[in-house]
């Protein structure tokens, strides 16, 4: 089984590749490897990553060709909302998205607030449409190994943070290498994504000999180490990682300063902006509910995200962990979640949005309504179960008692019964 499909590179313009995939073209950067038109290559979050050999690309091609035109049918097949009962206001908003306009923030502000049933499923329904429109049926699925729950950060929200009485556990690197080669070769991954607390047991050194050894595989490396130095990463990228996933986690600075005591919003914020311009495929975005946060907070954190020209949308709701500051804090209603996640596809239309497991952990069926709500893009956690239970930015999580082949069967499970193909996502 594949989690990307290779395709055809039938042209290239400068460093962008088109890449057809059974007629429908996608846009890919090149920069890792040597192509020429004609090439069978895969491609993974908008980045050229690999090519391979014709007569494997044709094999592969074949098995999947029936399947791609009947998922195409079935996402094409969705079911659609009648209009009736729905407001004048909201009609105006979501006529003007599909009309190609851009919504005004109290226009997104409205659209949050919305709570009448027919009206949330209209909204839904037309994120869903524009995703639709704008990627067809491609989803991205990543592969993530979390190695260390170590962390030096003392963030109020999170269950790994260093002030919480956790078992610890540190994956060594050839470890994680053995793992990351399962994954691809046994697993067929694409992109793995290296995520950890802020562990500097890891130097630097140590992660570009990971990024070096897992770069052998053909694959694309995200990392999600957070806070390092700019020549850290710029390091790591010369080693062959070029994506980056680090959350501003919210654009409220009061809010910010009260829960994310080890830094500041400006610092973060520069930090994201300087992996944007080192050349990282950035993922960014923010966490939904978290105390005192109000709806206008929520749409601004979607137009920050915006701004900050992400290639992925990474949004989840925050879970309230126990033995940590915001332990007695709310749950956010899966609702709001959703119609964030909605507003962020109207606000951006071209959006690629991640549906994390805060979100399936919260409602075991938010994974789904997440993907039929705008979402395009998700990752199956490759951790070993020994560890992944250890890993507890939350407790609870969706999916950490079962096995990776489960993980693995229940996504692509989920995937193929809403019509989506595992295809590259394509840059903008
Ligand atoms: N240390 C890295 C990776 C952290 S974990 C970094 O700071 O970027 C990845 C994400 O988990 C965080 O960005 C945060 O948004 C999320 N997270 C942490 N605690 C959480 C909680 N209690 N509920 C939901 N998400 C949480």
């Amino acid at each position: 089984m594949c989690y990307a499909i290779p395709g055809k590179l039938v042209e290239i313009r400068d460093n962008i590749g088109i890449i057809d995939y059974f007629g429908e073209k996608k846009r890919a950067r090149i920069d890792y490897s040597d192509v020429s038109i004609g090439d069978y290559v895969y491609a993974q979050g908008g980045l050229l990553i690999n090519k391979i050999k014709e007569k494997e690309a044709l094999e592969i091609l074949d098995a999947w060709k029936e399947l791609f035109f009947e998922l195409k049918k079935i996402d094409a097949k969705l079911p659609r909302v009648q209009k009736s009962g729905i407001s004048e206001s909201v009609l105006e908003a979501l006529n003007k998205v599909n009309s190609n306009r851009e919504l005004s923030k109290e226009e997104l502000l409205s659209l949050l607030k919305i709570v009448n049933k027919d009206e949330l499923r209209l909204t839904f329904e037309t994120a869903n449409n524009i995703r639709q429109k704008k990627h067809g049926n491609a989803c991205c699925v990543h592969g993530i190994i979390e190695f260390s729950n170590y962390c030096q950060s003392n963030c109020f929200y999170c269950g790994i943070r260093s002030g919480r009485d956790i078992k610890r556990y540190r994956i060594d690197v050839d470890e994680i290498i053995s793992i990351a080669k399962d994954a691809v070769i046994e697993l067929n991954f694409k992109a793995i994504v290296l995520q950890s607390g802020e562990d500097i047991w890891y130097e630097e050194e140590k992660l570009i000999y990971l990024v070096k050894e897992l770069r052998k595989l053909n694959i694309l490396i995200f990392l999600s180490i957070g806070d390092r130095s700019p020549d850290t990463y710029k390091k790591l990228y010369e080693a062959g990682a070029r994506g980056a996933l680090l959350r501003f986690e919210t654009s409220n600075k009061d809010i910010f300063n009260k829960i994310k005591p080890d830094t500041t919003l400006e610092n973060r914020l520069e930090l994201i902006k300087n992996l944007k311009s080192l050349g990282f495929v950035l993922a960014t975005g923010f966490l939904v509910g978290l105390p005192e946060e109000t709806c206008e907070d929520i749409i601004n954190n979607i137009l920050l995200t915006k701004s900050l020209k992400p290639d992925m949308y990474s949004l989840g709701p925050f879970i309230p962990v126990k033995d940590t500051p915001l332990e007695k804090s709310a749950f956010i209603d899966k609702n709001t979640l959703l119609k964030t996640i909605a507003i962020c596809r109207l606000a951006d239309n071209d959006a690629n949005i991640l549906v994390t497991s805060a979100l399936e952990t919260q409602n075991s069926a938010a994974k789904k309504e997440g993907l039929l709500a705008g979402a395009n893009s998700l990752m199956v956690n490759i951790t070993p179960k020994e560890y992944r239970s250890l890993y507890r930015i939350y407790d609870e999580r969706a999916g950490s008692e079962k096995g990776i082949k489960e993980n693995i069967n229940d996504t692509l499970g989920l995937l193929y019964s809403l019509g989506r193909a595992p295809t590259d996502l394509g840059v903008k």
